[in-house]
């Protein structure tokens, strides 16, 4: 029925016409957010930088989600969306998330503590780490929140934990199924040697995982995260197939449906090139829905867990020009952004470019003519770049430069190299009477927060060790 209302291009691809739109909008919502940022004091010589989010492009978002998802199940079938919580680990996030009918996924019991106190029901909350330790387990299984355990070594655990106490938790498998990785190593996590999950294709694997699920009557679900920012989404939808495969292999041999739902992952990939939402999650519900129908036939509920590409498009750190120079014939421009809140870029500039828009004093978007550029950002080593050789307006002492597409693990990731302090972070939204509004997501670090966090309440902790000669 979904097939019928999608309109096609010449090549038989499904054209979405509201997209060009939608990147429009976005885009003029963050020019007026910037501008107002400045005037509203946000940003200027005393707030150096700051991150913002885009409130309205989050729900937007979250609605797409759901609407991609709606439009291939049979009405009635469970699903639910469980945001991965690393990908933006703040509270009101997970609380404007939780609202607008997203769950939460978490790997840590930081990122529970996180989903709690945001308010995120624990019947829309899953445990997904590959260390979880017997506490968090035993935690999670009290709580009634969804586990997905990692491997053979954590399903005894389970054992134990489900033979000791009741449990409401719906329990499930982490599989890999080894389909390969993407462009980028660091999140592939479907390679042949990947840490995480039970490696399908080793020898005798597969038959481990169906007795594993025929011995435990209690084993429901069956999960696979098959990837991230780097990897195609027809080879995400190949790890969904082999999943799905599995769990019907399961099925059939256990004679009854014990997998009841099917948890996809996440790690659709963002387009940091452009301001286009691409792919986007109808693209990929309908993809899935080509190459897996089964997976879309009513008989299973489904988790999916996406992070990226619910949340990169809606942040943008905006960081001053503190100066402006040249070396060796290179423009320069030094900011207050860097590695600190860009830190896979800064490190891994290849896999990881981010846009970069130049604002001037007031927050205005700046005309050309462009000019080939360093964005610098403000650490003390000389590959602190967010941008390098980069042809943009000419940045000069006092404009802004600002990070696009950095909703997510970015601005909310600090890493606090040269102790610099953590950005203030600010969601906007319209105000209602033409102008932005803006709201504290997180409050700017202090100087004296980091005196703390460093060490500050045990100042003579090491000159009071007993040296040699000093009794
Ligand atoms: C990181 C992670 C996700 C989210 O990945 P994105 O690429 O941000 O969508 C989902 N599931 C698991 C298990 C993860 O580790």
């Amino acid at each position: 029925m979904y097939a019928r209302r999608t309109r096609r291009d010449t090549r038989g691809e499904a054209v979405e016409p509201d997209l060009d739109r939608e990147a429009r909008e976005r885009a003029a919502r963050r020019d007026e957010a910037v501008r107002a940022a400045v005037e509203q004091g946000l940003l200027g010589p005393d707030a150096a930088v700051a991150g913002l989010l885009d409130v309205t492009g989050i729900r937007a978002s979250a609605a797409a989600l759901r609407a991609a998802f709606d439009a291939v199940v049979p009405p009635g079938t469970p699903v639910l969306h469980a945001f991965a919580v690393k990908a933006t680990p703040l509270v009101p996030v997970l609380r404007l998330l939780s609202e607008a009918g997203i769950g939460a996924e978490v790997a840590s019991p930081g990122e529970l503590a996180l989903a709690r106190a945001a308010g995120v029901p624990t019947a829309r909350t899953v445990l997904d780490s590959p260390a979880k330790t017997p506490a968090e387990l035993r935690e999670a299984l009290t709580l009634g929140i969804a586990v997905n355990a990692d491997n053979p070594q954590e399903l005894h655990r389970l054992d134990a934990l489900v033979r000791s106490a009741p449990t409401r938790s719906p329990l499930g498998l982490r599989v890999n199924p080894q389909i390969g990785g993407g462009s980028i190593g660091a999140t592939s996590t479907a390679t042949e040697t990947s840490k995480f999950g039970v490696a399908l294709r080793d020898e005798g694997a597969r038959e481990w995982v169906v007795r594993a699920y025929l011995d435990r009557p209690w084993l429901t679900r069956l999960h696979a995260h098959t990837g991230s920012q780097g990897i195609p989404p027809a080879l995400l939808a190949r790890g969904v197939a082999e999943t799905y495969a599995l769990a019907q292999e399961i099925n059939e041999r256990a004679g009854r449906r014990q997998i009841d739902t099917l948890d996809i992952g996440g790690g659709l990939p963002v387009n940091f090139a452009a301001e286009a939402t691409a792919p986007s999650y109808a693209q990929y519900a309908r993809l899935l829905a080509e190459r897996v129908p089964g997976l879309f036939d009513g008989r299973y509920g489904l988790v999916t867990e996406f992070g990226r590409s619910l949340l990169a498009k809606h942040g943008t750190v905006v960081a001053r020009v503190e100066y402006a120079k040249s070396a060796g014939g290179r423009r320069i421009a030094v900011t207050h952004a860097g590695v600190q809140v860009a830190t896979r870029t800064v490190y891994a500039p290849g896999a990881w470019p981010l846009r970069i828009a130049a604002y001037d004093a007031k927050g205005r978007p700046k005309p050309g003519p462009e000019v080939v550029q360093d964005v610098a950002g403000p650490a003390c080593f000389s590959g602190d770049l967010l941008a390098e050789g980069r042809a943009l307006p000419l940045l000069e002492q006092g404009d802004y430069a600002a990070a696009l597409d950095t909703g997510a693990y970015c601005f909310a990731h600090h890493y606090a190299y040269n102790s610099l302090v953590r950005p203030g972070i600010y969601g906007f939204a319209p105000d209602g009477s033409g102008g932005v509004a803006f709201a504290a997501v997180r409050e700017p670090q202090t100087v004296a927060e980091v005196v703390a966090e460093s060490g500050g309440a045990h100042a003579d902790a090491l000159t009071t060790l007993w040296a040699p000669g000093s009794r």
